[in-house]
């Protein structure tokens, strides 16, 4: 269903202050059959400052829709107080300390120490987010320094036996080489958001490597989509949100959007129904870690297995991926 062509402002379709009660919202996910399926959001930024404030509602709606573990990723040098403290206040929380390759030039002298030192007082955490990127942000950025910082931070989840959550655009050839000459990352690694093309699946899956998948992918090519999700086997799928970005842009027979805006500052939610959508103002929408069950049935759609099978072996590789020594999930599985 391809919305995009509608032209109604979003804000006529948010529920008013009065319609969106607790109450009703409840009955809307605890009653449907979503909040059965139980979810692990594998990479998200809940520390993101467009949504830090809003991370105790956040967490709680997407756990009562099934969503009930995150491993929330820092970014910069900026965040990575906020990730430690979301880490230390929710059990919920895996917090993952990485520098972004958005990020490197901002980079203070001392910043593989002030990681050294965050890793040593926080055990529970994991490495994340880190990469390289040659798109149309990441190109304006040094290459070298990106591989540089990269590395560095590879080496050192080697060292601390710890997954790494991994950012990668237009650089898989280069990822998968660095992978291959530094590793092995006996931890497990994940590519995030995996776009990536499915011939080069075989290849990441003997490095270790799980996939997660995002809201992004209901913006490919259902085709292309599928095609990768078939080279993918089902012990290495995770899901994410990537929130507060990467809201999905549609899938088939989805009901509710959990969607993110200014106004819940002021203490409200809103549960948008699909259908109202307008995609242009959708994307100035924040995304809601709730929406991986959205990614959910669409996967399975396309890999024509049940959603329940689907999220029961991502929640399960989520876990075990997790399950480092010091990790918060350790024997829960
Ligand atoms: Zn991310």
């Amino acid at each position: 269903m391809d919305l995009s062509g509608k032209s109604t402002p979003l804000s006529v379709f948010l529920l008013g202050e009065g319609q969106s009660s607790l109450a009703s919202r409840k009955e809307m996910i605890v009653g449907g059959k979503r909040a059965t399926l139980r979810l692990f959001d594998a990479h998200c930024h809940l520390q993101d400052p467009r949504i830090s404030a809003l991370a105790p509602h956040v967490i709680q709606s997407a756990v009562e829709a099934g969503v009930v573990r995150f491993a929330v990723n820092g970014v910069s040098e900026k965040d990575w107080h906020i990730v430690k403290q979301m880490g230390e206040q929710y059990s919920s929380v895996i917090p993952c300390f990485g520098l972004h390759p958005w990020y490197v030039m901002e980079r203070s002298p001392l910043w593989l120490q002030s990681m050294k030192v965050l890793f040593a007082t926080t055990p529970f955490a994991a490495v994340g987010e880190i990469g390289l990127d040659k798109g149309s942000h990441g190109k304006n950025i040094d290459f070298s320094e990106q591989v540089d910082v990269f590395q560095q931070q590879l080496l050192l989840a080697k060292e601390l036996e710890r997954p790494i959550s991994i950012h990668c655009v237009r650089a898989f050839g280069e990822i998968l080489q660095i992978i291959q000459r530094n590793g092995p990352f006996t931890s497990g690694v994940i590519l995030h958001s995996f776009m990536g093309s499915a011939e080069m699946v075989p290849e990441f899956i003997k490095l270790g490597c799980y996939f997660s998948f995002s809201g992004f992918l209901t913006s490919m090519k259902s085709n292309k989509a599928k095609k990768i999700l078939k080279s993918v086997p089902i012990d290495r799928i995770l899901f994410e949100s990537d929130a507060p970005d990467a809201l999905p842009k549609c899938c088939p027979d989805f009901s509710l959007l959990y969607t993110l805006d200014s106004t819940m500052l002021h203490g409200h939610q809103h549960v948008i129904g699909s259908a109202d959508i307008d995609f242009n103002q959708q994307r100035k929408v924040l995304n809601h870690p709730a929406n991986i069950q959205i990614v959910l049935k669409y996967v399975a759609t396309l890999l024509e297995i049940s959603e329940e099978e689907l999220a029961e072996a991502s929640y399960r590789n989520t876990m075990q991926l997790f399950s480092f020594p010091g990790s918060k999930v350790i024997g829960e599985i």
